[in-house]
């Protein structure tokens, strides 16, 4: 049985009687060279089953061997979050069939995680910190990819065959679990937002995964539950039953779908309906979930101690290590860099939001003022970044580019609107900027022999105006203007014409 009510409540009456419960795993692929348990490469985009072998499609015999540099990983995530780093652990085999998973059990951590009891501070949008508390993170491995041919949906549904991919399976994955998170009331949504943004700072910052959503390097499970608030304000207890939507892959999505499954388990629980323990499925189009499996908290893996691999005892003294060398908390780091580079707190956030603080870091570095870099990178870059659906720093520009254009802005060589065909032609694979300018002819024209011959002519073609800016009215002389941008093609340097009127028309 599963849940076909499509009605939601509106959010007002939601958050007024309930209280939502929100849970976060987000699942990471490290950037290592090679696989968790094999020396295959882990490059993305290959052709598929080009990077297996015996290990990561678990032939007979086949033997794994764990990945140092994963593990280091994966205590260095932990001693972020303020995890305590467990001294000893085994993994374990998780059986399940799957086709993309070649082995018929993943190789996970299960009641020995790597790293338990952390924290995380996240920052809201209005500079509010709220604690998440983290129950665990472990190391486990990635599966491989089906692809499902032939339908409209790309679903398994209506397919006519499906393909398989074995490059992903044994990638090093890292899954960072909440515990339930309460008391964010109607901010729970952005809380879930802020959460996984912050998580991908970290990871950023850690240098441990190249954190792309879009390329499902960061993969989130959110977990949404209602409960029913006593007349007196208080929330009951126990926890109400969650939904686990999977897969959600940006953060704007995150914000939608904890909002829509608020929306959507409200209204059933104040139709009197219960709320199934299931997975749901996101549909970025429609910004709604739709049931997926059944699934209980019993799911009976048949977890057992995994016995090809020895167990993990990171020496207490790399760890001790591995503690001092931390980078800077990314919200630490945002307000030093914030303040160094004289920012507004809403041209930050933009950044931040955008994901472009190393970028823009990088542009500063290569010459360019911190506003300009700031501008491009959350303002024109971003945008074009969103509607590819691409993160800021898969796009087909360098911070040297973008500082490149900033400069030909600041000499006053291009304007805004020119700059902006600048910089289509850059991503366009067309060159630097200066390269583009040469090749599209888009440079401004302030050479005044040029500019003279065409502010006459705007002159002679508007005798009446050109008699008012005589008689004193200097405002009138914006039509003149217009007219010689106009003739030059937008591509006239507006503030040297305006001077070139006014020589002609108001001079003794
Ligand atoms: P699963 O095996 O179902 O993925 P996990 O323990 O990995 O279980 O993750 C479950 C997530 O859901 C955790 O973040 C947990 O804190 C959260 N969670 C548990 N109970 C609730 C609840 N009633 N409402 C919301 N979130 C919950
Ligand atoms: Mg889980
Ligand atoms: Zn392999």
């Amino acid at each position: 049985m599963t849940a076909t009510t499509s009605e939601v409540l509106p959010y007002e009456d939601v958050v007024a009687a309930y209280d939502p419960v929100i849970g976060l795993e987000v699942h990471v692929e490290l950037s290592t060279v090679t696989k968790m348990f094999c020396g295959c490469s882990t490059v993305f985009g290959a052709e598929p089953n080009t990077q297996v072998c015996p290990v990561c499609l678990g032939l007979p015999g086949a033997l794994p061997v764990v990945n140092a540099v994963a593990v280091e990983s994966a205590v260095r995530i932990g001693l972020a979050l303020d995890c305590s780093i467990a001294p000893w652990g085994r993994f374990a085999r998780k059986n399940y069939f799957y086709p993309d998973m070649p082995k018929n059990f993943q190789t996970s951590q299960y009641d020995e995680p790597i790293a338990v009891d952390g924290h995380l501070d996240v920052e809201l949008d209005d500079g509010t910190v709220f604690r998440v508390q983290i129950e665990r993170a472990h190391m486990e491995e990635d599966t491989g990819k089906s692809l499902h041919v032939g339908g409209s949906t790309g679903r398994i549904h209506g397919a006519e065959h499906s393909l398989v991919d074995y490059n992903r399976a044994g990638i090093p994955l890292i899954e960072i679990v909440t515990r339930p998170v309460t008391g964010a009331g109607q901010r729970a949504p952005e809380v879930a937002r802020a959460y996984v943004g912050a998580v991908r700072d970290l990871l950023r910052a850690l240098g441990v995964s190249d954190v792309r959503m879009e390329q499902g390097s960061l993969r989130c499970d959110a977990n949404v539950s209602l409960r029913a608030r006593t007349p007196d304000g208080q929330s009951a207890v126990p926890l109400g039953t969650r939904t686990e939507t999977k897969n959600v892959n940006s953060l704007r999505s995150v914000e939608r779908a904890v909002r829509y499954e608020m929306t959507r388990q409200g209204a059933r629980l104040a139709s009197g309906a219960t709320i199934l323990q299931e997975t749901r499925h996101w549909h970025e189009d429609s910004g709604t979930t739709t049931s997926g499996r059944e699934k209980s908290d019993a799911d009976d893996y048949r977890y057992f101690p995994e016995p090809d691999l020895v167990p993990i005892a990171p020496d207490p003294a790399w760890v001790a290590t591995l503690a001092q060398t931390l980078p800077e908390a990314p919200p630490a780091r945002r307000r030093r860099l914030q303040a160094a580079w004289g920012l507004a707190d809403l041209q930050m956030r933009d950044l931040v939001y955008a994901g472009a603080t190393e970028l823009v870091e990088a542009t500063v570095a290569v010459g360019a003022s911190p506003a300009a870099a700031a501008k491009w990178w959350s303002g024109e870059l971003a945008r074009t970044a969103n509607a590819a659906g691409v993160e800021l720093s898969s796009l087909a520009i360098t911070p040297a580019q973008v500082a490149q254009l900033a400069g030909l802005v600041e000499s006053g060589r291009v304007n805004d609107t020119m700059a902006r065909q600048v910089l289509k032609g850059v991503l366009a694979g067309e060159g630097d900027p200066e390269q583009v300018v040469g090749a599209r002819g888009l440079e401004l024209v302030s050479d005044d022999g040029a500019l003279g011959a065409a502010v006459d002519r705007a002159i002679a073609g508007a005798p009446d105006v050109a008699a008012k800016i005589r008689d004193g009215k200097v405002s009138a002389g914006g039509a003149l203007i217009g007219a010689v941008m106009k003739e030059m093609k937008g591509q006239a340097d507006a503030a040297r014409v305006r001077e070139l009127v006014l020589a002609r028309l108001t001079s003794p």
